[in-house]
């Protein structure tokens, strides 16, 4: 399989592309980029690959989650391993509560470009270019920073080579050992209601290990974790500079990631983001939003994966709490009746964003909840599997989504720590809380 040239690529009309001041800096750039090694290898894309097929299969669930969108600032040993650990608990969560395989990958080490609903940003009588992710452009309002800057995109790579490597090392070097599962749950979260469910089901699992041990039985699972890396496919110079011919098999492979998504907004059958990831070998994902009809989401399968293979496509629904019991149902009718093999996960965020009475955009804990909610009684009516769920967190003590248990954050109290660049992400407490109630709707699936 070849791929076409970035040029050629162009051609098919690419949405939501910065637009570079300097095509011999891009040029640049793209060289610098196609001289780099891959960030990951084929074979642990082959191996998500075949996780996401029993994914497919109703054998297992996805937790897909991490920043809206990262940044370089934010490529520091404590956020990175807060993120980490919020994954690992949740995972936890999961695993015990539904006695359910989970997949555990992450929006990370990769999740620097954002599409935008308008190229510019106005403030205070003054225009500039919107901002597009650490990738593109500066978050800083000025006509310095907002300027696309094609040497971000070298930055990206260092950025995801430096966090891949931190998060290999914790998940391989001891950190994701079961016997730790105590000590991921530690600081603000420890005293909250999820976090003390969290504190029970931790002795619970200490008891088995205890038994396990006492029995001689010590497997490899208990010490090391499988962690992937996701991001959207946005950037076509990067994402194209970084597709590579897997040297055992001469198949292409998109290696700045092992899973990579095609966008809400840039899912055109015949655009060019299509077309780039309908020639990678990796397992990719396309958002599918309410404006999304059955025959979209047929083409969409014919295109991304034409021989049927199960675990290459994923498709994430992100209806919004109020059309997804509506929407949804005929959607995942008409493709399991096509026998198109597919796993369906659920991003409950982007369909449920608001903007709050302080300016904030925001969205309801309610929402997201009852998206997910919605999510299960679909599928459980059509009977097919809810394969897993698509969230945007972190591992910090933020306040940019509203409600949630006891600790309930309240629209005033956004300012307090509203840290994202991007969109609003579930705090730490907020999402075990989510892990909790998404075990007990797997546990009745
Ligand atoms: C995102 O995942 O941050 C995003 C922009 O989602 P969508 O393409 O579904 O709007
Ligand atoms: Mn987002």
């Amino acid at each position: 399989m070849t791929i076409p040239s970035l040029q050629d690529l162009h051609g098919l009309g690419a949405a939501q592309q910065p637009t570079y001041p300097d095509r011999a800096a891009v040029d640049a750039a793209v060289t610098r980029l196609r001289t780099m090694p891959p960030l990951v290898f084929a074979g642990e894309c082959d191996d998500l690959k075949a996780k996401l097929a029993a994914v497919s299969r109703g054998e297992s669930f996805l937790l897909q989650g991490g920043d809206c969108a990262e940044t370089f600032a934010g490529v520091t040993a404590d956020n990175v391993r807060n993120k980490l650990r919020v994954m690992l608990q949740m995972a936890v969560v999961l695993t015990y509560a539904a006695s359910v395989p989970v997949v555990k990958l992450g929006r990370i080490a990769g999740q620097y470009a954002k599409p935008r609903s308008s190229d510019l940003e106005t403030r205070g009588g003054v225009t500039l270019p919107a901002y597009r992710g650490d990738a593109v452009n500066g978050f800083h309002f000025s006509p310095e920073a907002r300027t696309p800057d094609p040497h971000r995109l070298v930055d990206v790579y260092n950025s995801s080579a430096a966090t891949l490597n931190l998060v290999r090392a914790f998940v391989t070097g001891g950190y994701a050992d079961l016997r730790q599962v105590h000590t991921w749950n530690t600081d603000f979260v420890r005293d909250s209601t999820a976090g003390q469910a969290y504190e029970n089901l931790a002795h619970e699992i200490d008891r088995a290990m205890s038994f396990m041990h006492a029995i001689g039985a010590d497997p490899d699972e208990f010490h090391r974790v499988d962690f992937h890396s996701s991001h959207e496919a946005l950037v076509l110079e990067y994402e194209h500079a970084l597709t590579r011919i897997d040297s055992r098999t001469g198949l292409p492979y998109d290696v700045s990631g092992h899973f990579v998504w095609i966008g809400e907004r840039t899912r055109q059958l015949d655009g060019a983001h299509v077309e780039l990831v309908s020639r990678i070998r990796n397992p990719v994902g396309v958002k599918l939003g309410p404006t999304a009809t059955a025959d979209d989401a047929l083409a969409l399968a014919a295109r991304l994966n034409p021989d049927n293979e199960p675990g290459r496509l994923t498709f994430i629904t992100r209806f919004g709490a109020t059309k997804i019991r509506d929407g949804l149902p005929h959607l995942v009718e008409k493709v399991t009746a096509a026998g198109v093999e597919v796993a369906w996960v659920c991003d409950p965020m982007h369909g449920n964003t608001f903007e709050a009475s302080t300016g904030h955009k925001s969205r309801r804990f309610d929402d997201v909840i009852e998206e997910v909610q919605g999510f299960f009684d679909v599928h459980r009516a059509v009977g097919t599997w809810p394969g897993g769920v698509h969230v945007e967190l972190t591992g910090d003590d933020v306040t940019e989504c509203v409600g949630g248990g006891g600790e309930s954050v309240a629209e005033v109290d956004l300012g307090n720590r509203y840290e994202s660049v991007c969109d609003p992400r579930l705090n730490r407490v907020q999402s075990l809380e989510l892990a909790f109630l998404v075990a007990e709707m797997l546990r009745k699936a």
